[in-house]
């Protein structure tokens, strides 16, 4: 089903009007639709039902408390990447033991305080980061469950920018030093291996890559056990991508089936860390126009959302589509903009030469499929506070994170004790 649709030629999410939402919130602000991310879960643990396949949803693609709550109703648990996430997953009331922790940087004090909550698993990614755990393990007096993550050496053939399964890539414990590493490791006391893990990228749309990565760990779990190690799960990463241009997504019936003739046969169970697919089309970015330019070459639409508050266009050369809150009465595409925020660099860029209709100062537009990697990775450039997000829920909405006032932003700042 469609969460985001006009009603008499106005944006609803759900069975709200976006344009009454942005009059109490004003703009830009990120609005969830929760059905749309419970049918998101829902559609994944159809395909995959019968594969003893649980899901870790990686709240890096959105973190807020609120939203980590409506999957962990669902069933959900949280795959992790800092200390800082830990703490929001549990703020979500999540608990501990249905956390995984993954990231190829763990320093010693996120250790400590991910082992005393007792979380289910780290994915550790290097020998150093092995004995690190150990070490904060044992002064502990506990015993880390791990998987180890392994590079594939597995093309995901998505965008270079994040793909992580190669083994150029910073990411993982190469395959062939995989069975060595676990047998030195099998000494330590403070960590017992219970899996082994792969996440070879994000974006996914051709689904032969994981085919490629979990046939090579079957053959690496098949390995481990031959060699006397009990593994209690195989981790498979993250989701399948999501279509941007809302079109047709990548068919989860087929990367089940892919699931089911790969690793499925070994009897272990499963885990999954998918973000991307869970929340990417769950939300939209809405933005008003403070101005339209039109300069010798082309008109630009000057909005008052920008690089700081949904940097993918910048930083991936993402294409988000982009849609008007009120349909014009002709809904013709009879004009192009290059749709642009107030920032000061030519980067500020969501999309160039995009075909609309006539657009006005004050009018709202909205930016589709920005529920992951959107709000998250916002940030305070050129002053700008962080951008809010409002989830709503058939005909209700709550503000789930507010948007800081100036006083707010400046709060942390202080001049140098000899400025003052
Ligand atoms: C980013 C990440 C994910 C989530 O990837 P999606 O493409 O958003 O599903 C899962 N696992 C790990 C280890 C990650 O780094």
């Amino acid at each position: 089903m469609e969460y985001f649709n006009y009603r008499n030629g106005e944006l609803f999410a759900e069975e709200l009007s976006i344009a009454e939402i942005s009059k109490t919130v004003g703009t830009p602000f990120y609005c969830y639709s929760q059905s749309a991310i419970e049918e998101a879960y829902q559609q994944l643990t159809t395909a995959i039902q019968g594969l003893d396949l649980s899901v870790f949803y990686a709240i890096k693609a959105s973190s807020n408390p609120a939203i980590i709550k409506v999957l962990a109703d669902q069933g959900a648990g949280a795959d992790i990447v800092s200390g800082g996430e830990l703490r929001l997953a549990l703020a979500a009331g999540l608990p501990a033991n249905k956390i995984v922790f993954a990231g190829v940087g763990k320093t010693r004090d996120e250790m400590a305080f991910a082992l005393a909550q007792g979380i289910l698993q780290f994915n550790v990614e290097s020998p150093q980061e092995i004995e690190a755990l150990n070490s904060v393990a044992e002064e502990l007096g506990l015993v880390a469950p791990i998987a180890l993550r392994i590079n594939p050496d597995v093309d995901a053939k998505t965008d270079a920018r994040i793909t992580t399964g190669k083994a150029d890539n910073k990411f993982g414990i190469d395959a062939k030093d995989a069975l060595t590493i676990a047998k030195q490791s099998s000494e330590l006391k403070g960590i017992r291996i219970d899996g082994l893990a792969v996440h070879i990228g994000s974006q996914l749309l051709d689904l032969e890559p994981y085919r490629e990565a979990y046939k090579r760990l079957a053959s690496l779990a098949t390995n481990f056990m031959n060699e006397g190690f009990k593994l209690h799960h195989l981790d498979l990463g993250g989701g399948v991508g999501i279509a941007y241009d809302l079109g047709q997504a990548p068919d989860l019936n087929a990367y089940a089936s892919i699931v089911k003739e790969t690793v499925h046969p070994l009897g272990l169970p499963l885990m999954m860390e998918p973000g991307r697919s869970l929340v990417g089309q769950a939300a939209i970015m809405v933005s008003e126009v403070i101005y339209t330019k039109d300069a010798t070459t082309k008109s630009f639409a000057i909005i008052d959302a920008a690089m700081n508050d949904l940097i993918r266009p910048a930083l991936y050369q993402a294409k988000h589509a982009i849609k008007p809150v009120h349909e014009s009465v002709s809904a013709s595409h009879n004009r192009s903009y290059d749709f642009v925020g107030p920032v000061c660099e030519s980067t500020d860029t969501f999309a160039e030469d995009f075909d609309f209709s006539e657009l006005n100062a004050d009018d709202l537009v909205a930016f589709y499929s920005a529920g992951a990697y959107g709000a998250v990775m916002a940030s305070e450039y050129n002053g700008r506070p962080l951008v809010p997000e409002v989830l709503v829920k058939g005909d209700s909405f709550s503000v789930i994170r507010q948007r800081p006032s100036y006083e707010d932003m400046l709060r942390l700042y202080s001049l140098a004790s000899w400025q003052i």
